[in-house]
């Protein structure tokens, strides 16, 4: 049978290219979980997607009622779930000001983080269940988040400190708008939501790989700069950065080979190896690559975890 992938934030970018390349593949139906169903299913249609293998579902991470809707919606579908792709993103650089989700957490790191670690734990009986002879769960990750490279160098880097803010709420009251209890600083707020999300595959893979037999892995595609993550920043910085990415650091890839390389996460036979961090050198060939201290720090993920655990109501 054709394997069941679901795919968050499949209606533009990186989303959308997965969406296409494991649709085009003929070996998978992708469901496409997105905010907006109206443009996924124009995004599908324009991107030429075989109709015969793409569902859309309504999920919006800013909201947990959405999440569990859409998990229960997908249960009672009677598919099974073979790979659950969390790649679904805000990124709000110039934000002067938080702003919040549905159930008032910060929303980079509440949609990036919250919504995604919520949708994964109610998901797993269902990846488990499955007799799909591979079954993942993935996170995106990015080089962002990890201090341990060029990248993740530029200001402000992610920190999640004691986690303080975490453990108030994220909710703006009580200097919690930030997870390390800051002030508010949108670049940095996803940032930190990236490693949150580096931190939780390892946690799963602590957790369940042994158990369960589910490959946990994350990832970093590359410098996609073309794709609507950018599209509250400066015009000015929208019409350099792609070019700067391309000829001076040399990290820019587009959004097709990107998706090629998501697509290859979710069902090349080779990448089965669990608590994973991949990367993908010049030659376009990939690597497990290292993560930074925070990002590895497995005390870290398990207070993370914990903390996370309360605020979306499973604990
Ligand atoms: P895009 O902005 O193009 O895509 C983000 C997707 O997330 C969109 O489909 C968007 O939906 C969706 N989304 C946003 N908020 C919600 C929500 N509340 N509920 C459901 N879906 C939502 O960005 P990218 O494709 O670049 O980003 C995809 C992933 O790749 C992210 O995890 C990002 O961190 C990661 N990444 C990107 C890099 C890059 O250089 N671009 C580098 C490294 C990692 P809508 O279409 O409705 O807006």
């Amino acid at each position: 049978r054709k394997g069941n992938v679901v795919v968050t934030g499949a209606s533009s970018g990186l989303g959308l290219a997965t969406a296409k390349a494991l649709a085009e593949s003929g070996k998978w139906n992708v469901i496409m979980a997105c905010r907006d169903f109206l443009k996924a299913e124009k995004a599908a249609k324009s991107a030429g997607m075989p109709k015969e293998n793409y569902t859309i579902m309504h999920l919006d991470l800013a909201s947990l009622d959405s999440v569990r809707q859409f998990v229960d919606t997908f249960k009672r579908s009677g598919m099974p779930l073979d790979v659950l792709v969390c790649n679904a993103a805000v990124y709000q650089p110039t934000a002067s000001e938080p702003s919040y989700t549905a159930n008032g957490f910060e929303m980079s790191v509440g949609v990036n983080h919250l919504g995604h670690f919520l949708l994964a734990r109610e998901l797993l009986d269902n990846l488990n269940a499955s007799d799909y002879p591979s079954r993942r769960l993935i996170i995106v990750g990015s080089i962002t988040g990890n201090t341990n490279t060029l990248a993740g160098n530029v200001p402000p880097k992610a920190n999640l400190g004691d986690l303080r803010g975490l453990a108030a709420g994220l909710n703006g009251t009580s200097s919690s708008t930030m997870i390390d209890g800051g002030r508010f600083d949108g670049a940095k707020a996803y940032k930190d939501s990236k490693v949150c999300n580096m931190l939780m595959m390892q946690e799963f893979h602590r957790r369940y790989h042994e158990d369960f037999g589910i490959t946990f892995a994350s990832l970093y595609p590359g410098c996609i700069a073309t794709t609507g993550l950018f599209r509250e920043h400066i015009p000015l910085f929208r019409a350099l950065f792609p070019p700067f990415q391309k000829y001076i650091t040399k990290g820019y890839v587009s959004e097709e080979d990107a998706g090629r390389r998501l697509a290859q996460v979710v069902s090349d036979p080779s990448l089965t190896k669990s608590g994973v961090y991949w990367s993908w050198n010049k030659n376009s060939a990939s690597f497990e690559n290292q993560l930074s201290e925070e990002a590895s720090d497995l005390e870290k993920a398990r207070k993370v975890w914990e903390l996370s655990e309360k605020l979306v109501g499973l604990a």
